[in-house]
């Protein structure tokens, strides 16, 4: 959404306008994949090359941590997501209402994060119905337990600018030293080895009924998320190709009202 993506309408909520680019095609897309598939990733060529704006609902926590939280309802999404759980469903689903127009947006959308359980998939459901819109396809990346954990053990972020380096696939020039800011790498908390499972554990459990609901729509593509984010990209693309939205199909401005609910 907007020009250069800046999500500027996603984080802040409310009547904020942006100006997303003017797509013929818009695709709107789930994606769904366990920690360290790569999905990141993949949102950020995804959002490169079809335009789509990349939302997400633990960045929009991540900010509001950042921002210091100052509402009861914002301070208790952060405690959860300090401790490793989930946001309540009626918090997440107040928040992705407040930000319901992203949904309509004529450059499309990715939703990363949301829905993850079921309640929010119903939710979700009924917002893109108020918003006159429906998804094109909800994207499942799958890698083996034993890929994940090597590419999680690997991973090592600056804590400073938060570039991501992995040890054997993308190491920084000097061992432990941030290229981009000279910081010193570190490993995440849960990138360690038992929490890897722990996440993964999480993940297959409220993920698989989301799975289950949405292979029912006969909108799911699986895509294997083996090779490089190049190879990985164009399988995507490739598989998305028989959703694409019909031409004409364009949504609305962001920064126009939305229409009454039905
Ligand atoms: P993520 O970056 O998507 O892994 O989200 C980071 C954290 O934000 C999660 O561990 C949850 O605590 C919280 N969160 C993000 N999205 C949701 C959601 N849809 N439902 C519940 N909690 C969420």
């Amino acid at each position: 959404m907007g020009s250069q993506n800046n999500r500027v309408a996603w984080f802040q909520g409310g009547d904020v306008p942006c100006e997303p680019m003017p797509y013929d095609r818009p695709y709107r897309l789930v994606l769904f994949g366990p920690p360290g598939v790569g999905k990141g990733t993949q949102a950020e060529l995804l959002t490169h090359v079809l335009g789509t704006c990349h939302l997400s609902t633990g960045d929009v926590f991540r900010a509001a941590q950042c921002e210091g939280g100052s509402s009861p309802a914002v301070k208790e999404a952060l405690d959860a997501m300090r401790r490793g759980e989930l946001v309540s469903d009626p918090l997440v689903v107040a928040l992705v209402r407040e930000r319901a127009r992203c949904l309509r947006c004529r450059g499309g959308f990715l939703l990363d994060g949301f829905p993850r359980t079921i309640a929010q998939a119903e939710a979700l459901d009924m917002l893109l119905a108020e918003q006159d819109v429906s998804l094109n396809a909800v994207l499942d990346y799958e890698l083996s337990l034993e890929k994940i954990v090597e590419r999680l053990s690997g991973r090592r972020t600056c804590p400073r600018c938060n570039a991501v380096y992995h040890l054997t696939t993308r190491p920084p020039l000097a061992a432990g030293v941030c290229d981009q800011c000279g910081g010193g790498l570190v490993q995440r908390v849960d990138d360690r080895l038992g929490s890897v499972r722990v996440r993964m554990q999480t993940y297959q459990a409220n993920t698989q009924p989301l799975i289950d609901y949405y292979s029912r729509t006969g909108k799911l593509v699986t895509i294997q998320a083996v090779g490089s984010p190049t190879e990985i990209l164009e399988r995507t693309l490739a598989a998305i190709s028989p959703f694409q939205p019909d031409s004409g199909d364009s949504g609305v401005r962001s920064d126009t009202n939305p229409p009454a609910p039905k």
